[in-house]
């Protein structure tokens, strides 16, 4: 295997150097990313595992990079994770060393850690010997799943999954090295930081950070070179509602309908929210689902056509299937299975957790989901909602909540939508809607939702109880937490 980011090699001291990532002012380019992570990697080489403190800033790029170039793998920590959680993280990970930015206060949790300054350390002389490649099967990272269905587990990630990944997706969109990147994601998960910052810098292109997000920073940076855009679902739903908004859709629908790629992923993408920006810009949002432990798995490929409620085909590399309960495969995939992959995409295993990595692997070698879907005829996979708290089981029928969410969403008088199933004595599981109203005025009522979620699908799919909430509980990438709506 080449190396993993081949646009850093000959990089150093070069003058003419592109771009490579920008953070507002700051602005990093390849030398000078090539020189900062040398000097930093030489800092850290031989370190067993170090942390970084993943803050939206240069510096965790910085660090980043640094580490996979030396060869030590890296923990990205969530900045705000409590400290309860954090404690459980560096407990599992046993970093020796966090690397943070010179102002970043650190929480108790990482009183033990060595403190190893970004800036400081990237600042020395570069070393003069480079480094020497690692094996491809060494762990680069150890990322932190979201903790949407139980404690955040470890995943490690060797080189050769990341290499396998980013090179599928580049064969799917056509990704190159002109590519500008427009990110507004956290840094210290698979979606933000492999997509987001490792991809183009393995192509050599380049990474515009917003910071935060806004629909103004987005219209701003498209119009201003950026060719693709990366979000997760909230952050399309707040963009289909700016385009829909007072002001009308104006520059907004110019960006969008410019850039060569809008892509979503990390949860579902709301059929209601691809077709409001549909409508509005002619544009469809590209669906690729992944996860942390094997990055990415499906995606719509940039000449094909993006489908509302779908994540497209299976990428270059990666063997899906669908999967019953007792283990049989699937013929006929316009059922619902559990998605079982197999390819060199996959991470290694869960840190410290034996048990939990065997149980997630079939005897031939498939990785478990945990997410269900269907495939429709053409090869496009439908995702249903998670095993564990999407999939309801009433009245003798399988019923997946994504499609009940996704025509509440249709409901003008509902803004948010989350879909749970909760034991009943005669159906075995009844299904139950957690509304969040649009608007003042009174929300619509239970009857008036069940009635259009039967009119859209089907009547055994009307909710039974509808729960009204002033907003979903979400983590930082926007995903619902079923776990506390259900407690
Ligand atoms: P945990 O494993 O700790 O419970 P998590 O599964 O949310 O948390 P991640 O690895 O960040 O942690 O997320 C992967 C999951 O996100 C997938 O298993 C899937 O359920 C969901 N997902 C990702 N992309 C999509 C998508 N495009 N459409 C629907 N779901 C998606
Ligand atoms: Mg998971």
């Amino acid at each position: 295997m080449t190396s993993l980011l081949p646009a850093l090699r000959g990089a150093s001291g070069r003058t003419d150097s592109p771009e490579a990532v920008r953070f507002g002012e700051h602005v990093l380019t390849y030398a000078q990313l090539a020189d900062a992570s040398a000097s930093l990697g030489a800092r850290i080489a031989g370190a067993g595992r170090v942390a970084v403190w993943a803050t939206s800033t240069p510096e965790t790029v910085v660090a980043v990079v640094a580490a996979l170039r030396a060869g030590v793998p890296a923990v990205p920590l969530n900045p705000k994770t409590g400290e309860k959680e954090l404690a459980h993280i560096v407990a599992d990970s046993a970093p020796s060393v966090v690397l943070a930015g010179a102002d970043d206060e650190l929480p108790s949790a990482l009183g033990g850690l060595e403190r190893i300054d970004v800036g400081t350390a990237a600042a020395a002389p570069p070393p003069e010997a480079g480094f020497p490649e690692p094996s491809e099967e060494s762990p680069a990272l150890v990322v932190y799943t979201s903790g949407t269905t139980g404690p955040p587990k470890g995943a490690v990630l060797p080189r050769r999954a990341i290499a396998a990944s980013l090179d599928a997706l580049e064969d799917a969109w056509g990704w190159t090295g002109e590519d500008v990147l427009v990110h507004a994601l956290p840094l210290f998960h698979v979606h933000g930081l492999i997509l987001g910052v490792l991809g183009p810098l393995r192509r050599g292109g380049s990474v515009r950070h917003l910071g935060r997000f806004s629909a103004e920073g987005v219209a701003r940076e498209l119009l201003s070179g950026g060719t693709m855009l990366f979000g997760v679902p909230t952050m399309y739903h707040r963009l289909a509602g700016e385009l829909a908004g007072p002001a009308g859709p104006g520059n907004l629908a110019k960006a969008l309908a410019g850039a060569r790629l809008l892509v979503s992923g990390s949860a579902a993408l709301p059929v209601h929210d691809h077709e409001r920006i549909a409508a509005a810009t002619g544009r469809g949002v590209i669906e690729r689902y992944g996860m942390t432990e094997t990055l990415m798995n499906t995606g719509v490929r940039a000449d094909g056509a993006p489908r509302a409620g779908t994540v497209g085909p299976p990428l270059a590399g990666v063997e899906l299937r669908l999967v019953e309960e007792d283990g049989t495969v699937l013929r006929e995939t316009a059922s619902i299975g559990e998605i079982q992959v197999r390819g060199p995409n996959l991470f290694t295993g869960y840190l410290n957790r034996p048990d939990a990595t065997a149980a997630a692997f079939t005897e031939d070698g498939f990785f478990r989901t945990g997410d269900m879907a269907t495939i429709d005829p053409d090869g496009y996979v439908r995702i249903v909602g998670r095993k564990a708290t999407d999939l309801i089981k009433s009245g003798g029928y399988k019923i997946g909540a994504g499609e009940i969410e996704n025509a509440l969403l249709e409901h003008p008088g509902v803004r948010e939508a989350a879909v749970t199933g909760e034991p009943d004595a005669d159906l075995g599981e009844r299904i139950v809607a957690w509304v969040v109203p649009a608007g003042p005025g009174a929300p619509p009522g239970e009857r008036e939702l069940a009635d259009h979620v039967a009119d859209l699908l089907a009547p055994h799919k009307r909710p039974r109880v509808v729960r009204y909430l002033d907003a979903l509980p979400r983590n930082e990438l926007g995903k619902i937490m079923k776990r506390s709506l259900r407690a």
